[in-house]
């Protein structure tokens, strides 16, 4: 029996990839071996910390860096250091803002479920720009004097979720936050590969940039990294760690956290709830380190490739089914195989019988309004790929 069995589980095939709620993409076989390693020993957690701010500082071009549980909670950690600084006091008494600057603008058109990261530390969001597009009522985008025009005393930060398609340009968002002296934070969790965009956010002028751990990096799904200006990361740093020490003992490590600028420290602060263990942190910095080394191009997407090229020939004699693959072997991003099937309501009804199905298959859900599943290879091998091609067969023919 496995440890899934022993509690009554069958692992399912996930294709649905990077989503959290069918595990993430398998983690990378050198971070999971970095993890049993890391388990067997302590270190503190704050020079642990610092030791990864030097790493993330190293692959990012940020000042510093810090490992965090998500993207989510970086950005919730980024918020509170915007909000708080290093007022000890505001740290305090976080999420309760009432009575201080606590605005973060975000563009209409990019709100998502995440921007809930934001208001948990205590911030309102304060939103600009239409979304004229998705509303069938207009031709443009949002518009950086729009951002501009809404900047005021009140605002502690400009909020800015990062894909190829987002809009305004970031570095006119960057140069207008610096203009005004405000703190750009960039939600990138999930814009990795290519490695490229490690550096891309921060030398846009971001001074925040969140990206998940357990998406393309293929570390812990339950890390992220914060990459930005050590001001706001020492801010996160004592948001964050455990500080249940004394001031005459405490020694944090100076590259992290400059113990001159303070006048004492807090209490468990906001972030306290966000742990990272010490293995994920030194699993996440493993991933990440084979991730800048290329190991996902050499080795990853040749893979993933001819698992959905599998998939796609297992599929090829059924009628009424069509299938794309996106990405080529020499791009820079993992591929994908859309299937096409007849309908809207077909993709929505084979998507469920292969939830399920058994063992059950989770496809990713993106396309269903255009009939189509989208298929990641992140969790596949060759096992599991022969299991999704018979099940996607019986799910498209009963
Ligand atoms: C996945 C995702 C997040 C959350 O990342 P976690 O690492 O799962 O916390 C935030 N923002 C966007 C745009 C995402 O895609």
């Amino acid at each position: 029996m496995g440890v899934y069995a022993d509690l009554g589980l069958t692992p399912v095939i996930n294709a649905a990839v990077t989503s959290t709620r069918v595990g993430g993409p398998l983690m990378h076989p050198a971070a999971v071996a970095a993890m049993a390693e890391a388990a067997r020993s302590c270190v503190p957690l704050d020079q642990l910390e610092g030791a990864a701010s030097a790493v993330i500082s190293e692959v990012t071009g940020a000042e510093a860096g810090y490992v965090t549980a998500g993207a989510a909670a970086g950005l919730t950690l980024g918020a509170a250091a915007c909000l708080a600084g290093l007022d000890l006091a505001k740290m305090e008494r976080l999420p309760d803002t009432e009575g201080w600057p606590n605005e973060i603008i975000v563009c209409r058109e990019q709100r998502n479920g995440y921007d809930h990261a934001l208001r948990a530390a205590g911030a309102r969001l304060v939103e600009v720009g239409m979304n004229e597009r998705v509303a069938g009522a207009g031709v443009r985008r949002t518009e950086t004097w729009e951002i501009e025009a809404a900047i005021t005393d009140r605002t502690v930060a400009v909020a800015y979720a990062a894909s190829p398609e987002s809009q305004p340009p970031l570095e006119e968002v960057a140069a207008a936050c610096r203009r005004h002296h405000v703190p750009l934070i960039v939600d990138a969790a999930a814009q990795l590969p290519p490695a490229s965009n490690l550096r891309r956010f921060v030398d846009a002028g971001a001074d925040l940039v969140a990206f998940s751990g357990g998406k393309g990096l293929r570390g812990p799904q339950s890390t992220g990294i914060l990459a930005g200006r050590r001001a706001l990361i020492m801010s996160v740093a004592l948001q964050h760690l455990d500080l249940d020490e004394h001031w005459s003992t405490w020694n944090p490590p100076a590259n992290l956290i400059d113990r001159d600028r303070l006048p004492g420290f807090p209490r468990h602060g906001i972030g306290r709830g966000f742990k990272v263990a010490r293995e994920e942190i030194v699993a996440l910095l493993v991933a990440l380190r084979w991730f800048v080394a290329g190991d996902y191009q050499r080795a990853d997407i040749p893979r993933y490739h001819e698992h959905l090229c599998r998939v796609a020939a297992g599929l090829a004699d059924l009628e009424g089914v069509q299938t794309l693959l996106r990405g080529s072997l020499d791009e820079d991003r993992f591929p994908t195989l859309e299937v096409q099937v007849a309908s809207r309501q077909s993709a929505f009804e084979v998507t469920r019988r292969l939830k399920m199905s058994n063992p059950a298959v989770y496809v990713n859900e993106s396309g269903l309004y255009d009939g189509v599943l989208v298929l990641h290879a992140l969790s596949l091998d060759d096992s599991t790929t022969d299991t999704l091609i018979k099940q996607l067969r019986a799910a498209l023919t009963d």
